[in-house]
C-alpha cells in the first residue's frame, strides 16, 4: 500500500476508522484520507459475514469509474485518485448521518415493508433516507424525524433529494449501456472544509442492486451483493462482470 502511495508523494499516516467494507486512513495531507477497499462483505446488520474475494479491487474500480462518470457531468464527489485497484485517495469530509437510497423498481425492504411485489416498475424513482446507526439498525426516517434530529439542514436535505435524483439518471442511463437494470441503490454524502456537499462513500454492487437485462430468472439475474445476501452464489463472477461491462463503456 504504501508503495502507491509513496509514487504520489504521500504517506499513510495512521488508521483513522475501520468499517465493515473498508479501512480510511489518515495522510500527510490532512485534507485528504485514503480509503481502502477489502474483500470482507457483510449483511443483515453484520449478522452475516463473508468474504468476496477480489471484491476490494473491483468495487474500488467500478466505484472510481462511477465517480468520474458522475464528476464529468457535473455531480461534485470526493474522489481524487486510485493509487492502487483496491485504494481511493479521497477529500476529507464529514459524512451525515444519513443513508439517502433511490429505488426505481420495489425490492428488499421496501416489499418487506409495504408489500409491494418484487419487480414492480415504480411511477417515479423514490428516494428515501435512512438514519445511519448501526445500533437502531438504519432505521427509515421521515423527513421531520430527520429534521428534529438535526441529522442535516433543510438546505441539505433538499440538495440531498435533488443530488440524488440527478445521480440516479445518469446511472440508469450507464447502466443500461451495459445491459443493466439499475433496481436501487445507497448513496452517502458528506461536507467538505469548505462546506461543499459532496457524494461519498462508493457506489459498487455492494451498494446497488444490479440486474442483467438479458437474464429473466430471478435468481440467475442478479449481479450485486444479493447474490451473497440469498446464498446464491458465483458472487465474485457476477460483481467481475459488472466491472467489466462498465469499463466497457466510452464516454
Ligand atoms: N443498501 C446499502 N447499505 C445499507 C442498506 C441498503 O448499500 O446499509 C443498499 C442495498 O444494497 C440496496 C438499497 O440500498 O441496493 C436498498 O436497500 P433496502 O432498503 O432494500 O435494504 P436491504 O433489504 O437490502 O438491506
Amino acid at each position: 500500500m504504501t508503495e502507491a502511495i509513496r509514487e504520489n508523494f504521500m504517506s499513510v499516516q495512521q488508521k483513522l476508522y475501520e468499517g465493515k467494507a473498508k479501512i480510511l486512513y489518515t495522510t500527510d495531507d490532512p485534507e485528504i484520507l485514503l480509503t481502502h477497499f477489502k474483500d470482507d462483505a457483510t449483511a443483515f446488520n453484520a449478522q452475516k459475514r463473508g468474504q468476496i474475494t477480489g471484491k476490494g479491487e473491483i468495487n474500488c474500480v467500478i466505484a472510481t469509474q462511477l465517480f468520474q462518470l458522475l464528476e464529468a457531468q457535473g455531480i461534485p464527489t470526493h474522489f481524487l485518485e486510485r493509487p492502487a485497484l483496491n485504494q481511493m485517495l479521497v477529500k476529507k469530509v464529514k459524512i451525515l448521518p444519513v443513508e439517502v437510497v433511490v429505488r426505481n423498481i420495489a425490492a428488499g425492504s421496501l416489499c418487506q415493508q409495504t408489500g409491494l411485489p418484487v419487480g414492480k416498475i415504480l411511477p417515479t424513482p423514490l428516494v428515501e433516507f435512512y438514519f445511519k446507526n448501526d445500533e437502531l439498525g438504519d432505521p427509515l426516517l421521515t423527513r421531520d424525524r430527520l429534521l428534529i434530529l438535526e441529522l442535516a439542514t433543510p438546505e441539505q436535505l433538499n440538495q440531498l433529494k435533488e443530488q440524488a435524483l440527478t445521480i440516479n439518471q445518469i446511472l440508469i442511463a450507464t447502466f443500461n449501456q451495459c445491459g443493466i437494470t439499475l433496481v436501487d441503490f445507497k448513496l452517502e454524502f458528506g461536507v467538505s472544509s469548505n462546506q461543499e456537499l459532496l457524494l461519498a462513500d462508493e457506489i459498487s454492487p455492494d451498494s446497488c442492486r444490479l440486474w442483467n437485462q438479458s437474464e429473466t430468472d430471478p435468481n440467475r439475474r442478479v449481479m450485486d451483493k444479493d447474490r451473497f445476501r440469498r446464498d446464491l452464489g458465483n458472487v465474485e463472477a457476477a460483481y467481475q462482470q459488472v466491472l467489466e461491462r462498465i469499463m466497457s463503456i466510452r464516454w
